[in-house]
C-alpha cells in the first residue's frame, strides 16, 4: 500500500498574477516581517484534507468531480495579519458566492469522508508570508489583482530539502 499524501484542494493564481504579488509584497514588507512565501506555492485553499490515501484520495476525487459550480472572478484587494497564525494574507473585500459555494462543498465533502475540518469559519486569502508573530504594517488600499477562476485543483504538500513543494494532482474546470 502507498503511504497517505497530504493533501488540499486550491486555487491556483495566474502566472503573472503571481509575479506582480511577489514584487509588490518586496516593496511593501521588510524581509523581517515574515517568511514569504515561494512565488509558485501562492495560491488559495479551499479545503485541507490533511494525510490521505490512495482509495480516498480516489473517493474525494470521484466526490469532486460531480461539484457543479460556475466559474468566478477573484479579486484580491485586501490584506492583513492573523497574529495566532503569524501570517500576512492577501484577501477579497467581497467573496464571490462562487467562490464560496464551492469551498463550503467541497469542505462538506471532506467532511463526510473524515477528514477533519476546522470549525473556523472559511476565510479565503492567499497566505504571503509565515512566521509573521509581530504586527508588521499592511500596505494601504489600492492594489488589485483580479483574475478569473476557471478551475481547481487537489494539491498534494510535501516538504522535502527544506522547501515545502505542491504538486498539482488533479483538475476540475468549473462551468462557464
Ligand atoms: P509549511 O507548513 O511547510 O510551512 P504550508 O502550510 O503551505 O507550508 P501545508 O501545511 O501542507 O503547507 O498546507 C497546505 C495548505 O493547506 C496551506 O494553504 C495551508 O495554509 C493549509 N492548511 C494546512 N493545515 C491546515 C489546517 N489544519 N486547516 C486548514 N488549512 C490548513
Ligand atoms: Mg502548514
Amino acid at each position: 500500500m502507498s503511504e497517505p499524501k497530504r493533501l488540499f484542494f486550491a486555487i491556483e493564481l495566474p502566472a503573472d498574477a503571481r509575479a506582480q504579488i511577489v514584487h509588490w509584497r518586496a516593496a511593501h514588507f521588510a524581509p523581517e516581517a515574515g517568511r514569504p512565501v515561494a512565488a509558485d506555492n501562492l495560491h488559495v485553499t479551499l479545503a485541507f484534507l490533511g494525510d490521505v490515501s490512495a482509495d480516498k484520495q480516489q473517493a474525494l476525487a470521484t466526490l469532486a468531480g460531480r461539484i457543479r459550480q460556475p466559474a468566478f472572478t477573484l479579486t484580491l484587494d485586501d490584506a492583513g495579519q492573523w497574529l495566532r497564525s503569524r501570517v500576512v494574507w492577501l484577501g477579497t473585500r467581497q467573496s464571490p458566492r462562487g467562490l464560496l459555494q464551492l469551498a463550503n462543498m467541497l469542505r462538506a465533502q471532506a467532511a463526510r469522508s473524515g477528514c477533519y475540518q476546522s470549525p473556523q469559519p472559511f476565510h479565503p486569502h492567499v497566505t504571503l508570508l509565515r512566521d509573521a508573530s509581530h504586527a508588521v504594517a499592511i500596505p494601504a488600499p489600492g492594489f488589485c489583482w483580479s483574475f478569473p477562476v476557471t478551475e481547481f485543483t487537489l494539491y498534494a504538500s510535501s516538504f522535502t530539502r527544506g522547501r515545502t513543494r505542491y504538486t498539482p494532482l488533479q483538475r476540475w474546470t468549473l462551468s462557464e
